[in-house]
């Protein structure tokens, strides 16, 4: 794998700025792409932007506005609030999301001759997100490698990671603190531990708080 290149799928969030350390210290070389779809603070750009420059990471962003034109959602629109009611999926997903940036990912990957691309889906945290799943990225594996007659492998390092467990991994790379205090996940745009009260801060509190316990003593010094 050292002599090999990728791409990493990038928002600059906890999950894919984890999987960002995890390919530099995997692969020779490491490019990022990130999709610009009229998310709604486009801090988040800027924090990938930051982040991929610090890290010495060549950076792509591509334009998948077109996605907001396909389906509007609250990742996208200030007047749709992120709610999630039971039994429904939250009101944050888009259709096909993960198959559009995947395929895209894909196909400069092969433009720039790398074969892996790494991305960040993970099924334990599982909220609905069928193309999340694991069976899905497997599937559209096979799917690329045809489309492009191309040895694609799409890297899932967080496939089977619960919150805490990507800290975990963050800590064992060496990128606990970078990560924590670099990245964006909360939905109202606050960097590292964020607003503290939408859903995404909330599931990274609890991860973080469940990793910091379990590391007892050393844990209460982080
Ligand atoms: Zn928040």
């Amino acid at each position: 794998m050292k002599n090999e290149k990728a791409v990493v799928v990038f928002s600059g969030g906890q999950d894919s700025t984890t999987c960002l350390f995890w390919a530099l210290e995997r692969f020779a070389e490491v490019e990022a792409v990130t999709f610009n779809y009229g998310q709604r603070h486009k801090l988040e750009l800027d924090c990938a932007a930051e982040i991929a420059a610090e890290l010495g990471v060549k950076h792509h962003v591509l334009d998948m506005s077109l996605l907001n034109q396909l389906a509007p959602n609250a990742l996208t629109r200030d007047d749709i609030d992120i709610e999630q009611k039971d039994g429904e999926l939250p009101t944050t997903f888009v259709d096909g999301r993960n198959l559009l940036f995947l395929s895209f990912a894909a196909v400069l990957a092969k433009g720039i001759g790398a074969r892996h691309i790494v991305t960040g889906v993970c099924e334990t945290d599982f909220s609905g997100y069928p193309d999340c799943r694991d069976v899905f990225v497997k599937s559209l594996n096979v799917t690329l490698n045809l489309s492009m007659d191309y040895n694609f492998v799409i890297d899932t390092p967080l496939m089977w990671l619960n919150k805490a467990e990507t800290w975990a991994l963050a800590d064992e790379l060496g990128a606990f603190a970078f990560v924590r205090e670099r990245t964006l996940t909360c939905y109202n745009g606050i960097k590292a531990d964020g607003c503290g009260e939408c859903p995404a801060c909330v599931l990274r509190r609890r991860g973080l708080e469940e990793y910091i316990a379990s590391r007892g003593a050393e844990g209460a010094a982080l």
